[in-house]
């Protein structure tokens, strides 16, 4: 791919809604800015409450018809969504790059163009699969279940995948046939409006997706509350994940699914591959620039093969993850992190680590200047209790400390607020799904670890990760309302 390839002659800007790409109400717009360069990278419309209403009034009316089509006519529509999408990902790629600096093509890390075309296609697969129950246990009744459609779905998603997330929450809810208003990150809201181009061009009918760009207050925290919202799904933080689920309580007491944080454990026994478990946790401690949810971050290690292990990852993780350049270059296999914000947030627990003292055997600063890159980074034996084994940093930073037996491994592991993914590495097939069953968390990989996921698995965390599922064959069943029919003979 040549430099810049993908650089639409004119990025949209606009908001999305009913078929249409219009101004702001206020006029009012944000800078986005390129995390390579620290350059402008677009000048953006903001989403009032206003063009909120307008949003969600555009997709109340378009739902009747929508939710009339037969649901292999929703089902035709995702899939050729799915396949405009493929046709353009190099213009999804460019515009991610240069928003929240995410590199396109070069493997390992052109996943998410990958995942999200195929997990679209996925979606549009399930739409003949939703199907209630039948029952003929009360005697005298034939009683049946319905899945309905709620009406007015709302999706709020973060930065890190913008296109995939999109993806994510757009494909179950409209083969469903709900209609949507999907609020963008204001780190990186570009991509999805080439997406929204590509609704209008495959005939996508008006007011069935709506697109807004905008901060989390006003623009998401108004979609939270909007009394004509039946359900919201959200992707991001804890406290963000909070804040909307008291926003659905205190106004209509919306249907919420929650998508949220993680530091995932990853436990490596003495007989364990090393050939497979290094790369595996380089790719983890760096894909993205560590900037993923699900992505290891708190790494045990037996103590027999604590040294040979850190010396590997060290090179793994200096191989994969220390070239870094401008994300829209072809080379570029690693690029910055999304914004200053993030940038800033993660030098901060760097700082906390020096100041405490901490044991930092690889990177530990900035890499570069200008742009928001930052080395891979290994930190060692830092106490269970430190705010970088506790919280989610963020970053290519990993924390890797040593254990001794089982028990106290399984115990470290799960003492977390979060529980979305966890991972263990071990050639004792009973010893690795004792300890599966045992950890606490949405997703277990056994000699294995994320990025690693399945379209047709459930995805999603324990404790405070989240709350409901996405993926998996029934992906529609947490956007439809349940009815149940009796019906005496
Ligand atoms: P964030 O919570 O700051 O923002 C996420 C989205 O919520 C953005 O669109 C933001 O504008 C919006 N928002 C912020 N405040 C809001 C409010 N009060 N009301 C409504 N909307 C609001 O998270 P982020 O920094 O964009 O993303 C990183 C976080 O997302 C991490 O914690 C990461 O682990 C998590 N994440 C989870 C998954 C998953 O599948 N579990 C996937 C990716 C990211």
């Amino acid at each position: 791919m040549p430099d810049s390839a993908g650089k639409p002659s004119n990025i949209e800007t606009r908001l999305f809604i009913n078929g249409d790409f219009v101004p702001s109400i206020s006029g009012q717009t944000f800078d986005v800015i390129n995390p390579a360069t620290e350059q402008l990278a677009a000048s953006v419309y903001e989403a009032s409450p206003e063009d909120v209403d307008r949003a969600v009034k555009a997709a109340k009316d378009a739902f009747p018809a929508w939710a009339a089509l037969d649901a292999s006519k929703r089902g035709d529509f995702i899939l050729k969504l799915a396949e405009a999408i493929e046709q353009n990902l190099e213009e999804i790629g460019y515009l991610e790059a240069v928003t929240m600096g995410k590199p396109y093509l070069k493997p390992p890390y052109n996943w998410v163009g990958h995942h999200t075309v195929e997990g679209l296609k996925f979606f549009a697969s399930l739409a003949t699969a939703v199907a209630g129950e039948t029952s003929l246990n009360t005697n005298g009744f034939v009683n049946l279940s319905f899945r309905q459609p709620y009406g007015v779905t709302a999706a709020i998603i973060p930065w890190n995948g913008p296109s995939f997330m999109l993806c994510n929450k757009i494909g179950p809810s409209l083969v469903a046939g709900n209609t949507m208003v999907l609020k963008t990150s204001e780190k990186s809201p570009l991509s999805a409006l080439t997406i929204a181009r590509l609704c209008q061009e495959i005939g996508l009918p008006k007011g069935v997706l709506n697109i807004l760009s905008g901060f989390g207050r006003p623009c998401g925290e108004a979609l939270a509350k909007h009394m004509d919202v039946r359900k919201i799904s959200f992707t991001g933080s804890v406290p963000t994940g909070k804040a909307i689920k008291k926003a659905a309580a205190e106004s209509n007491l919306k249907n919420v699914t929650l998508e949220l944080g993680g530091k995932s454990p990853l436990v490596i026994f003495d007989d364990a591959d090393l050939e497979q478990a290094i790369p595996a946790a380089a790719v983890s401690a760096v894909v993205n620039s560590g900037q993923g949810c699900i992505l290891s971050t708190r790494l045990y290690v037996h103590e027999k093969i604590f040294d040979r292990f850190l010396d590997g990852l060290k090179v793994a993780m200096t191989k994969i993850g220390g070239e870094v350049n401008d994300p829209t270059m072809e080379a570029t296999s690693r690029g910055p992190q999304a914004d200053k914000i993030q940038f800033d947030r993660i030098m901060g627990y760097l700082q906390y680590a020096k100041d405490q003292k901490l044991d930092i055997v690889l990177g530990g600063g900035r890499a570069r200047e200008p742009g928001y890159f930052i080395d891979p980074t290994i930190i060692v034996n830092a106490p269970e209790y430190s705010r970088v084994m506790k919280e989610e940093i963020f970053g290519p930073v990993v924390c890797v400390n040593s254990f001794k037996d089982e028990e106290d491994v399984i115990r470290r592991s799960n003492d977390s607020i979060f529980g979305l993914y966890a991972s263990i590495f071990t050639r004792d097939i009973s010893r690795a799904l004792r300890i599966a069953m045992q950890f606490e968390a949405g997703s277990v990989a056994i000699n294995a670890t994320s990025p690693l996921t399945a379209f047709d698995m459930p995805m999603g965390g324990w404790k405070q990760s989240g709350d409901g599922r996405e993926f998996s064959r029934r992906a529609w069943e947490s956007w439809m309302e349940q009815k149940t029919v009796y019906i005496k003979l």
